[in-house]
């Protein structure tokens, strides 16, 4: 290439030299985000899955303002403050129970790489060998050398792949071979002696959204329980109300050993994530010998406007409004992706919560669907913020969205397949 880009600005999973054109965003409200000229975007993708109860939520955005003029920023060692320690009270009263520790982090994929540190440490500190990290197949955890590691190996970390530690994977429950799955993960369990098993709970979100049921999520939990294997449940993306419920491992009733949160946690509004764990882990690190501290931290660990506005959000989720607004998404949603079960032209038309995503049948599949870019092009020609996966084109809307609202997202997806299929 030749030509230069017209900004200096290198953005995430962008292909410069085919798309340089960024649409600039001035202002977000509700589902909705205004161009500079006043054009109205709908937001079917909660800008890539944070956004929960809409954009600038009043009730967040004035925790924010309220906490950025009182303290914006303080050292998390030595030194505490009270926007963490009430998020982290509200965080294990609607956690699964039995979570008793809050480590904070700035991202899903840090909140990923603190739970195998801490998951290792256990075992190191209580004396036993166990290094090795089980996976499901078409996994994403992040995209750090730790959790790439732990993630689907392919395009995106070919070139990184020197780097990458070794995992064990286990397929994914596809329907009807759910018992393979069960099989290899005990299996693994009985024969590797494997230190944790890393997965995300009821969607694989950048793998595809792939779906399985809770009774799957649940037969796993006890295949490692029962191997002292332990669980670490991956809800960056399937938490804050994704699934239905405000996280997808209360579906199948169970309580991880290590839960990442992220993404949602604030509303959308800031960067933040914890790592919960149950106490016998943080007890493993409980000591007066200092080379059994955790040894990990981040310049902005719980940086007190992010807890402010995460606080908020736990708010929002105290009010029963919250529930029933998610509850009716859910409805709205099936609603939504009902017609398309009979459309020759779509595959695999799938819900869970009120996600929902459907494939277009295409010659060629995957993320690298030739289709793909079209889609999108054609999308944001509508105003509509969708980025489908190849040829997967899936909708996950911010809470706050209108039935007309996905009444025109939909009918985007039918004209697109119109146009392109
Ligand atoms: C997005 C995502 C991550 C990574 O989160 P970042 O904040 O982008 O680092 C990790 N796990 C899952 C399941 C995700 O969807």
């Amino acid at each position: 290439m030749t030509t230069k880009p017209k900004s200096p600005i290198w953005h995430p999973f962008t292909q410069h030299a085919l798309q340089d054109e960024m649409t600039k965003v001035v202002r977000g409200q509700g589902a909705y985000l205004y161009t500079a000229d006043g054009r109205p975007i709908i937001d079917a993708i909660s800008s890539w899955w944070v956004v929960t109860h809409g954009h600038c939520h009043p009730h967040i955005v004035s925790a924010i303002q309220d906490q950025a003029g009182k303290l914006n920023q303080i050292i998390f060692a030595g030194y505490a403050h009270d926007p963490a320690e009430e998020l982290a009270a509200l965080l294990l009263k609607v956690a699964p129970r039995g979570l008793e520790h809050v480590f904070f982090s700035d991202s899903g994929s840090t909140s990923v790489e603190v739970a195998l540190k801490m998951a290792l440490g256990y075992w190191q500190n209580i004396g036993k060998k166990r290094t090795c990290i089980v996976v499901m197949q078409h996994s994403y955890h992040g995209d750090t050398i730790g959790a790439m590691s732990v993630g689907a190996r392919g395009v995106f970390n070919a070139a990184y792949r020197p780097l990458l530690f070794d995992v064990t994977s286990i397929p994914f429950p596809a329907r009807g071979h759910e018992q393979a799955t069960l099989d290899a993960l005990e299996s693994v369990c009985r024969n590797e002696v494997p230190a944790a098993f890393v997965v995300e709970p009821l969607i694989l979100g950048a793998g595809g959204m792939l779906m399985y049921p809770a009774r799957v999520l649940r037969e796993m939990r006890r295949i490692c329980e029962a191997s002292d294997v332990l669980f670490i449940a991956d809800e960056v993306m399937t938490g804050w109300g994704r699934t239905g419920t405000l996280f997808a491992c209360e579906q199948a009733n169970v309580t991880p050993d290590i839960a990442c949160y992220s993404k949602g946690l604030t509303g959308g509004a800031l960067p933040l994530a914890v790592t919960l764990c149950r106490a016998d882990i943080f007890d493993a690190h409980y000591s007066k010998d200092r080379t059994r501290t955790f040894f990990h931290s981040s310049s902005y660990t719980a940086n007190p406007v992010a807890c402010a506005a995460a606080k908020a959000n736990l708010d929002l989720w105290q009010d029963p409004e919250s529930r029933q607004r998610v509850a009716s998404v859910v409805t709205m949603q099936e609603q939504a992706i009902e017609p398309f079960r009979a459309d020759p032209r779509f595959a695999n038309i799938r819900r869970t919560g009120t996600i929902t995503a459907l494939d277009l049948k295409t010659k060629d599949a995957g993320y690298f669907a030739g289709v793909g870019p079209k889609l999108q092009a054609f999308f944001k020609d509508r105003n509509l913020l969708l980025r489908p996966l190849g040829n997967t084109i899936y909708v996950m809307p911010p809470y706050c969205v209108t039935g007309a609202d996905l009444d025109e997202i939909y009918l985007g997806i039918r004209d697109a397949a119109d146009a392109l299929a």
